[in-house]
């Protein structure tokens, strides 16, 4: 059935009267997404758009991807969910699965539903391990919603409150434009940042539970750190005997296209002793999960379960989906199809005085805004692309700091031909968005 611009109107009204003010909706007229076939999504009114965010990095492979939803229907069409109290094939066959991927070695893994969870998880292993609250984190960074995770969360307007069980250590590496070392090259900026770590830990008293970090900061606006940062951290987390949790809840699963997981990049420093996951994994159902060594993962000696972490429908969907991912190679679609739409974004860009930078690494594609012609940040031009892109059937993101960065994260089967009919409508919205800036 095709609704009205007025059903939508209502919907919207009725969503403001019940659910939270801080649950806040793209667009000034909120979209009703309703379906959805491979790259393209259509809202109830009957409008199609190109996505160019896949729910914020959820729908990993493609929406409606035929060897997900039959794995979906047919488990669901057995038995939904039992608990984690009994013996389930498919999260012993997706654990074995990740377990292996991992590059942890002798690693165990722990399933959760969402990204929060799976970061909660590391963080009370790590501080039970470790027998500390005192956790380092980035700069900038995005962990999750829950009391433990907003606590690490180093971006002012996802950090809902200042109160938290953790002391929590904010390091510079995370985002490195117009940052204090900004103009620093690569090597010395690494030698800046471990300084600045190397200063901080002398200062504290007590042992440091963890680092926590994305290897590219998602939320924070998809900004590159040196290759090597996390190897040069890793050193001096060793011989503090700190541990490194790597939050690859949007790099994992070849999405940067030159690495499975974010980490790699870093690889010089061997595997980080924690790995968090999420989103992409089951294509939008809610898989989370922790992996550790064995012997982090088992410093838990009271029980732990969680009612559907690991639930069968969720797994079977995992499972499905990265049988997909790795036979139809997507890490290297992502690095192919995501290297060439950077290039096509640098080059229509080219021009415009509103776009400082385009940056990124495979899929994942940051687009960063100015006022035009200064270098102060524009979160008003980030709003203005973003609605410009819907009107012309374009969904974005934005975020990154002060929210003036586009996001770019689409799903990793995208074709060259959409990659380019993006980049055709971005340009075009950032044209319009200059051209309304320029008049106000
Ligand atoms: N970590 C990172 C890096 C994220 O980007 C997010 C979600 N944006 C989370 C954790 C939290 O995941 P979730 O929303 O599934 O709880």
């Amino acid at each position: 059935m095709t609704r009205t611009p007025q059903d939508t109107a209502d919907l919207y009204a009725r969503h403001q009267a019940v659910l939270p003010s801080w649950l806040s909706l793209y667009y000034e007229r909120p979209i009703e997404l309703t379906h959805g076939e491979g790259r393209y999504v259509w809202d109830a009114e009957g409008n199609r758009y190109l996505d160019f965010f896949g729910g914020i990095l959820t729908t990993m492979t493609a929406h409606a991807l035929p060897e997900v939803t039959k794995a979906v229907g047919d488990q669901a069409g057995r038995i939904i969910h039992t608990s984690t109290l009994y013996l389930s094939r498919p999260m012993v066959e997706l654990a074995e699965r990740i377990a292996a991927l991992s590059g942890i070695p002798d690693a165990r893994v722990f399933f959760t539903t969402s990204g929060t969870e799976a970061n909660d998880a590391a963080l009370l292993l790590a501080t039970t391990h470790r027998r500390s609250n005192q956790i380092l984190a980035m700069r900038n960074s995005y962990h999750g919603r829950s009391f433990s995770t907003v606590g690490i969360t180093g971006n002012t307007s996802w950090s809902p409150t200042s109160l938290s069980p953790l002391q929590t250590l904010y390091v510079h590496g995370g985002v490195r434009s117009r940052g204090p070392y900004a103009e620093l090259g690569d090597a010395a900026y690494i030698a800046a940042c471990v300084a600045d770590l190397e200063d901080m830990l002398q200062q504290t008293a007590g042992g440091v539970a963890a680092l926590i970090a994305e290897p590219i900061q998602g939320v924070g606006g998809f900004t590159l750190p040196p290759d090597g940062l996390y190897a040069a951290f890793r050193e001096v987390l060793a011989r503090h005997g700190i541990l490194w949790i790597s939050d690859e809840v949007q790099t994992g699963w070849g999405r940067t296209g030159d690495h499975f997981w974010g980490w790699q990049a870093h690889a010089a420093s061997g595997p980080p002793d924690l790995l968090t996951f999420a989103k992409g994994i089951g294509n939008g159902m809610s898989i989370g999960g922790v992996v550790a060594r064995a012997e982090v993962m088992n410093s838990l000696t009271a029980n732990s379960i969680s009612t559907f972490g690991g639930s069968p429908v969720t797994m079977a969907a995992g499972l499905a989906n990265l049988n997909y991912l790795l036979e139809h190679d997507l890490q290297g679609n992502a690095r192919r199809v995501g290297g060439l739409l950077i290039e096509r974004l640098r080059a229509v860009t080219a021009g415009l005085d509103a776009v400082r930078e385009v940056r990124g690494r495979g899929l994942m594609i940051g687009v960063e805004l100015v006022r035009p012609g200064t270098e102060e940040r524009s979160p008003e031009a980030a709003s203005l692309v973003v609605e410009a892109a819907r009107e012309r059937g374009l969904l974005i993101g934005k975020g990154g700091q002060g929210g003036a960065s586009l996001r770019i994260a689409p799903p990793m089967t995208l074709t060259v031909a959409e990659a380019e009919e993006g980049a055709e409508l971005l340009a075009e919205a950032l044209r319009a968005a200059q051209e309304t800036l320029a008049g106000a």
